[in-house]
């Protein structure tokens, strides 16, 4: 069963929003897309790679 990358909710528990990283599948609940966007660097546990990733300049 597809499970959220971060907190490992299933999708019996809570909506999954997929995406593709580096060839495969990879799925990640509405609650956990902000460290995605926000601090990327925090995933790279889980998705190696994203330790480089620099979140994007704030505009505010
Ligand atoms: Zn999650």
């Amino acid at each position: 069963m597809n499970a959220c990358l971060n907190c490992k909710k299933t999708e019996q528990e809570i909506p999954l929003l997929q995406m593709r990283y580096q060839q495969a599948d990879v799925f990640i609940c509405p609650q956990c897309l902000p460290v995605l966007i926000h601090k990327p660097a925090n995933l790279a546990e889980k998705l190696p790679g994203l330790e480089n990733v620099q979140p994007p300049q704030h505009e505010h």
